[in-house]
């Protein structure tokens, strides 16, 4: 089987600081060998970045994410392209648009994520997009910029907003949710994807598979969201394993 890569992983949050060896360590042994951390904040920039200097496997992705807008300020975001373009950057994330309730004012959002847009433009990197009761308004707002590739991480909206992002270069992020009998609309959607379409992630530590609420979710748990994942596609694991590695490579073409 090809190894795995799990291409959304925060593993620079304090909650893995003690453990970090042995987080990979034992991802390693199931098979999951490479980690793309998308950035959330501006002060998590530089800490990512040290991170790919001292694991080789981990790549990093510099951007702001929409959930932790109000620790920041325009400044940050305007120190994103210098940034990105000396330190190693596969991809501009996590941005995109949150609009839960409770969230920061929607119009400030949208501002941050086109400046992020704007940079993913320049420097011609993919982006990582994180969106919630926003694909609508967020497909809109990409396609204004050209952005070579990118994906829509823990993807669950409908086949047909799915759809106009991988009609726009996207690929769409399968995490745990489809571990959990009664998300019915995303594991319909995983089943009628194109192999092209998908890559695998966790969000670790969030978003813990079904059985395992309330745990530190870990990039070896990919394992068995693939083993649903090829279930649901009839596919072999071993396939499904394959085609979302190359689909990474493809997204993210700074890998290596
Ligand atoms: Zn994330």
């Amino acid at each position: 089987m090809d190894r795995l890569i799990d291409s959304h992983c925060h593993l620079d949050f304090p909650v893995f600081a003690d453990q970090l060896d042995n987080v990979l360590q034992v991802a390693k042994e199931v098979g999951v060998t490479e980690f793309l951390l998308p950035a959330t904040t501006y002060q998590s920039w530089q800490t990512i970045y040290e991170l790919t200097i001292r694991y080789p496997q981990i790549r990093a992705a510099y951007g702001i994410h929409p959930y932790f807008l109000a620790q920041e300020t325009l400044a940050s975001v305007d120190e994103l392209e210098q940034f990105a373009a000396t330190h190693n950057a596969v991809a501009i994330g996590e941005t995109g648009l949150d609009f839960w309730p409770d969230q920061i004012h929607r119009d400030t959002q949208i501002h941050f994520l086109e400046k992020q847009l704007q940079v993913a433009e320049n420097l011609r990197l993919p982006v990582i997009l994180h969106a919630r009761k926003s694909y609508d308004e967020l497909y809109a707002l990409v396609k204004k910029y050209r952005i070579p590739s990118g994906v829509v991480h823990a993807f669950t909206g409908s086949l047909v907003q799915a759809k106009r992002f991988i009609d726009l270069g996207f690929v769409i992020g399968i995490g745990g949710v489809i571990t959990y009998p009664r998300a019915q609309k995303t594991r319909q959607l995983a089943m009628s994807l194109t192999n092209n379409d998908f890559i695998l992630e966790t969000d670790a530590p969030d978003m813990p598979l079904f059985g395992y609420q309330g745990q530190v979710n870990m990039p070896a748990q990919i394992v068995k969201t693939a083993e649903v994942l090829a279930d649901l596609r009839s596919q072999s694991i071993v396939d499904v394993a394959h085609h979302s590695r190359n689909n990474v490579l493809r997204t993210f073409p700074k890998w290596y």
